[in-house]
């Protein structure tokens, strides 16, 4: 079922990711060779909690930080560890969520460590502006969910990349996965129709190569399974009666 907002709850909302976008500008900002994913985990736990919110992955379905951080080929769900120390040229994604007076936020983004390739770099822009390109496509009761999978999907393959098909974005609101699924790739004109008080979490993740994957035996953390790089981009959107608001920007 697809819960619709009022601008009250979309007020609480855009607290919410607010907060999310925030803690994602401090993980940019200290990102470089020599610190570990821990330690950026702990970073965004604590901010979070400082602004009066709740880190909304700590124990999700058990998993076991406040934060997603995957390096190079992993795609998403990579758990923060002390062993894991980033290294310069390496790209890093990291995706957050927090709730804030029971309303969540969600948004992730992908950041270069030191100096990284110019395919790695497309690989980011690419990935950004599929988010942008489907967004700025939506008018409110005509677009259809199809279309921004298509827009993504199309343009994330005409550069050769991979568009991940197990992984989708999503409603949000009370909780942080709501109906709808909203796949990164699909065809033109099917799905139901964006309208006015939806919130959805909308959340490219490409490939530089194939869209296969595999999932880790930690239980979280999801690969590519040519173990070439990956890129997730990330914001929650709200329909409002101005026009499209990207709450986590
Ligand atoms: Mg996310
Ligand atoms: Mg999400």
């Amino acid at each position: 079922m697809i819960t619709i907002k009022s601008d009250a709850q979309i007020d609480y909302m855009r607290k919410a990711n607010q907060i999310v976008r925030d803690t994602l500008n401090l993980l940019r900002d200290h990102t470089k060779p020599g610190v570990s994913t821990y330690e950026l985990n702990r970073l965004a736990h604590e901010y979070i909690l400082s602004q009066g919110a709740t880190p909304s992955f700590l124990n999700y379905h058990g998993f076991p930080a406040s934060i997603c951080v995957s390096v190079d080929c992993e795609v998403v769900h990579g758990i923060p560890s002390k062993k894991k120390i980033l290294k310069e040229g390496q790209i890093v994604s990291y995706d957050c969520g927090a709730i804030f007076n029971g309303w969540h936020g969600d948004a992730a983004r992908t950041v270069g460590v030191g100096l990284i390739s110019p395919e790695c770099q497309q690989l980011i822009d690419v990935t950004e502006q599929c988010f942008f390109k489907a967004v700025n496509s939506i008018v409110a009761g005509v677009t259809r969910l199809g279309d921004i999978g298509y827009i993504i999907q199309t343009y994330a393959e005409s550069f050769g990349y991979g568009v991940v098909r197990e992984l989708v974005g999503h409603g949000i609101g009370r909780e942080m996965h709501e109906d709808p699924e909203v796949p990164n790739f699909g065809s033109a004109g099917r799905g139901i129709r964006i309208s006015e008080g939806m919130t959805l979490a909308i959340e490219p993740m490409i490939n530089m190569g194939t869209e296969r994957v595999d999932w880790m035996s930690d239980g979280w953390t999801v690969k590519t399974r040519d173990r070439k790089p990956s890129a997730h981009y990330e914001n929650t959107i709200a329909i409002t009666s101005n026009g499209i608001e990207i709450l986590s920007l």
